[in-house]
């Protein structure tokens, strides 16, 4: 049987996906589409997924990268929404600790804010009960002079005091890798570059998909028992070509977040603040970066290339400034960007930060089971979900799936080993840390393979791996999905292009012309990040 997730395997898999027929078709590849195929295999089902573009290519690569339960959604009585998802941050923290880590986060209380002291302190409370914290990590109310002393170039005028809480921090896409590679090592099929273009019937009920290869062109048709539309802001195109839009339809909305160099403002823990129209941003450090956002604005445009225009700098960095005055961030101080865009589900008369959070599954009389909405953090419960509706629909008997105890591959308990294991084979210590946090215990795979231990040959033998083990069609897509060094590390891209197209160039047969052609787009789309319209 090939490894689908290895990038030199494609065509056999794609001749699997042609000519066997599976219990269920997954389309779309972000965190919802990988959720539930990990759900799906642990039900003992055969799964296949497919992806119109790189696996965590659309929302799930371009989130504000927390596990948290939304401190926020209080104000908004989700209550069943913050503890559900409160208490999935335990859950995601034990499955996978090298790609969900605990990060406190500082929120200051101003002068005329929405927040309180006694709301402050009882949203906090509500908040720890409902997502059941224990210890250490509960709640702690600040005064003034404490929050200062935590971070003591806090805007003194405005900041009246302010509370510490607990949160995780993650990698968005690598935890969707994560997930599809744990379902993929239970037998699903999953396959990035694969659009589902037409649904084809029997007695009026979906029986295939006629997909198209992104690479080539070529045509393949999926068979399967059951159907799942997983196309996050895409999932109302999926329905359209189903015929089966209903009267609950998307409403799109876009985030942004920019990063800066963390010697330009350096924080002690992530912070989450208000802005002077109410709304809250995160300041977030990871690695040597912070980042900064988000905004939250109705969308109508191309939903593969959100852009960051200048009115969202703007915003962003005048409350960013406001809050941290001394700072005196610049739009030239950019290192980095990224857009995303917010599935919602329509709600009339509401704004786009007021539209709850919550997923919802429509099953259409053809037999398309569309899950929509929801949040990273959700990924796991939204799948179980949808499951148990697929498996009550359709009356099928399947194993429990028990994804609350399935450990995500790379994923071991004492991160200290690796790290220790890293450093025993000359792996400097920010090397060590940075391949932990990505690719947890696989790491050691990435070092055996590795000739010497200098920045050269690292990244080669992560290349490497990343084109046999993750999928990896081309450099934009190790860059950003599988690595976010396009984010965090911007820096080190130019160094290293070359020989990484080189590598590339080598085990993907490319000729001279096309190795130029990706080596171009990846410098196109390192300034398109920081042009703003
Ligand atoms: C700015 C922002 C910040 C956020 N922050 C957080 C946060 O901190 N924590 C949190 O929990 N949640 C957060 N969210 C929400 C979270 O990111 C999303 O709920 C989640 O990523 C949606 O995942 P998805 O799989 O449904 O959609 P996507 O990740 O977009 O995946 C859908 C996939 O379907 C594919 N597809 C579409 N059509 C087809 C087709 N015809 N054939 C094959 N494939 C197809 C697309 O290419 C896409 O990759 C945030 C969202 C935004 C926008």
């Amino acid at each position: 049987m090939p490894n689908c997730l290895n990038a030199l395997e494609r065509e056999e898999n794609l001749k699997i996906l042609n000519h066997e027929k599976f219990d269920l078709l997954i389309i779309g590849g972000g965190i919802t589409g990988a959720g539930v195929a990990l759900e799906a295999a642990q039900r003992g089902m055969k799964v296949a997924l497919i992806e119109m573009q790189d696996f965590a290519a659309g929302t799930s690569s371009r989130s504000t990268k927390l596990i948290h339960g939304g401190l926020r959604y209080l104000k908004q009585l989700e209550l069943k929404l913050v503890m559900e998802t409160g208490r999935e941050r335990a859950i995601a923290h034990k499955n996978a600790p090298h790609l969900v880590h605990p990060e406190k986060l500082l929120l200051p209380m101003i002068k005329g804010g929405s927040l309180g002291k006694f709301t402050t302190s009882l949203a906090l409370w509500v908040y720890d009960v409902l997502a059941g914290v224990k210890g250490d990590d509960k709640k702690r109310m600040l005064s003034k002079k404490e929050i200062l002393e935590i971070q003591d170039d806090l805007n003194k005028d405005v900041v009246i005091g302010g509370g510490i809480y607990a949160e995780y921090r993650t990698d968005d896409a690598r935890l969707c890798l994560a997930v599809l590679k744990t379902a993929a090592n239970k037998g699903t099929v999953a396959m990035n570059y694969v659009k589902a273009d037409k649904f084809i019937y029997s007695n009026k009920k979906i029986c295939a998909v006629e997909c198209v290869d992104q690479l080539n062109g070529k045509k393949i048709s999926i068979k399967a028992n059951a159907f799942v539309n997983a196309a996050g802001p895409w999932v109302d195109k999926v329905r359209e070509k189903d015929d089966s839009l209903n009267n609950k339809q998307l409403f799109l909305t876009k985030g942004i977040h920019l990063v800066i160099d963390s010697k330009k403002l350096k924080l002690e823990h992530a912070c989450y603040f208000e802005l002077n129209d109410g709304r809250m941003i995160f300041a977030i450090p990871r690695e040597e970066k912070l980042y900064i956002g988000t905004t939250d604005t109705t969308y109508e445009g191309d939903i593969k290339n959100p852009q960051v225009n200048q009115k969202d700098v703007d915003y962003i960095l005048n409350g960013l400034n406001h809050m941290f005055p001394k700072a005196e961030i610049k739009t030239t101080d950019i290192v980095s960007t990224w857009a995303g865009l917010r599935p919602l589900i329509n709600e009339k008369g509401k704004s786009p930060s007021e539209i709850s959070r919550k997923d919802e599954i429509f099953e259409s009389k053809s037999g398309l089971f569309t899950i929509a909405g929801g949040k990273l953090t959700a990924y796991r419960k939204m799948a179980e979900r949808t499951l148990n509706y697929i498996q009550k629909a359709n009356r099928l008997k399947l194993k429990k799936g028990n994804t609350k105890n399935c450990k995500l591959i790379g994923a071991i308990d004492n991160p200290i080993t690796i790290i220790d294991k890293l450093k025993e084979k000359g792996i400097n210590k920010n090397w060590a840390k940075y391949l932990w946090q990505r690719y947890g215990s696989e790491s050691i795979k990435i070092i055996n393979n590795c000739k010497k231990s200098d920045d050269a040959a690292l990244i080669v033998s992560e290349l490497e791996y990343c084109i046999k083990n993750e999928s990896t069609h081309n450099l934009i897509d190790f860059l950003s999905q599988r690595t976010s060094r396009t984010l965090f590390y911007p820096e080190s891209i130019d160094c290293n292009i070359e020989i990484l197209a080189a590598i590339a160039q080598q085990l993907l047969n490319w000729d001279e012309s096309k190795k130029n052609i990706e080596v171009h787009k990846v410098r196109e789309y390192m300034k398109a990040m920081i042009t703003f319209a």
